[in-house]
């Protein structure tokens, strides 16, 4: 399979490693949005949230938590923004599921995870929040 973030896994992709487990392979972005910018991914290939197994994906999960906690000790930032992106139209461009640390500083300038806030109306909030509770039960 032809998957960057495999390659990086397997070590013919160079990258700067922060931390490895049994699972889980963490690494600095190549294009950081933020000093300490870090992708946390499973070693087992998974393309999405969907694909990913539970395990790993807690695996995952636990890894950014300890780096969230060292990436704070370390550099101090006003805060940390996580985000996991699924799929072209959620704007994922590596299609193995991974995990951005972004650390934040006031007034950084950076536009990410930041929208305009506008009332739902709330009879469709409620008819889509039931459709998933159908699906959950
Ligand atoms: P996505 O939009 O899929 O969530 O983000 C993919 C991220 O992977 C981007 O932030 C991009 O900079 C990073 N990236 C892509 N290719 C490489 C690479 O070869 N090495 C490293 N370290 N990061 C990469
Ligand atoms: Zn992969």
């Amino acid at each position: 399979m032809d998957c960057i973030f495999c390659k990086i896994v397997s070590n013919e992709i160079p990258s700067v490693k922060v931390y490895e487990d049994d699972r889980v392979f963490a690494f600095m972005d190549i294009n950081p949005l933020n000093d300490g910018h870090i992708l946390i991914i499973p070693k087992a290939h998974a393309a999405t949230i969907y694909e990913i197994t539970e395990a790993d994906f807690l695996a995952v999960t636990s890894a950014t938590h300890k780096l969230a906690a060292a990436v704070k000790k370390a550099l101090n930032p006003d805060g940390i923004n996580l985000m996991q992106l699924n799929g072209r139209a959620a704007n994922q461009v590596v299609p193995h599921l991974h995990i951005h640390i972004v650390p934040r500083w006031s007034g950084d300038g950076l536009t990410i995870c930041k929208w305009e806030m506008v009332a739902g109306d709330i009879e469709k909030v409620k008819a889509v929040a039931e459709q998933i509770q159908t699906v959950l039960k």
